[in-house]
């Protein structure tokens, strides 16, 4: 027993996915397939990705924003999660590797869902406050490059709406985070974000060691 969050062993990792996972087999393809890529880390774990699909559920959120596609595998998962008239703004800089997302979105049956937006997303934020959206959207998944999280948490805050939540992902930073001698500019950008999350009197916290740590700030009313 243990009243602090446990160490994840091998094992105890295997039994929590024997014992919790139900990937949806086009989510399973889709690991599958970027398993052969080289940049395959940067995939979400599926056992986030079924916590992102509950927190969906839980807030019942249609309009959602997406910073950071890669091939596909969390706005999928986002994507099954919502309602039939739900929405993603996905945006990401890497044609080559939506490609391989919008095949999968395609078979999924989710293509309608998912307004893709190939640019930096500090644009294409940018361009949805501009558009009048502002506390319109309500769930947010950050999980692009490092250096523009405090921009990305920054402009999501304002796009989002009271109650509604934004997730940062690698928060813990494979450990790095937490490691004072470790300060590379992606590793100080995120330390910098965690620190002032904790003080932002705006949101509502919670860093959940989950993958690589997933942070949910849920925006005050
Ligand atoms: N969420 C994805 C998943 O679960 O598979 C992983 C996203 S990956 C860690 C980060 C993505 O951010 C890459 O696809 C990269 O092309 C994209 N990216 C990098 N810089 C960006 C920028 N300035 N604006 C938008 N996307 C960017
Ligand atoms: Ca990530």
């Amino acid at each position: 027993m243990s009243n602090r969050t446990l160490a994840i062993s091998e094992s105890i990792y295997q039994y929590l996915c024997d014992h919790s996972l139900r990937e949806d087999p086009i989510l399973k393809e889709l690991r599958d397939h970027t398993y052969d890529m080289e940049e395959r880390a940067m995939q979400i774990a599926p056992e986030q990705g079924q916590f992102m699909q509950m927190l969906i559920k839980l807030i019942g959120a249609k309009n959602t924003i997406e910073v950071g596609v890669f091939t596909g595998y969390s706005s999928l998962a986002i994507a099954l999660a919502l309602p039939e008239d739900g929405r993603i703004v996905a945006c990401d800089v890497n044609p080559q590797y939506t490609s391989v997302a919008e095949k999968f979105w395609v078979s999924a049956g989710v293509r309608e869902k998912i307004d893709l937006r190939i640019g930096p997303a500090r644009n294409t934020l940018s361009e949805l406050i501009s558009d009048g959206l502002t506390g319109t959207f309500d769930f947010a998944f950050i999980d692009a490059d490092k250096v523009n999280y405090d921009h990305y948490y920054e402009l999501c805050l304002e796009l989002i709406r009271p109650g509604g939540l934004i997730t940062v992902d690698n928060v813990l930073w494979g450990g790095a985070t937490a490691d004072d001698s470790i300060n590379d500019t992606d590793t100080t950008s995120i330390r910098a974000l965690n620190d002032k999350l904790h003080r932002d009197e705006r949101i509502d916290l919670s860093l959940v060691p989950i993958g690589d740590g997933l942070t949910l700030a849920m925006k005050c009313g």
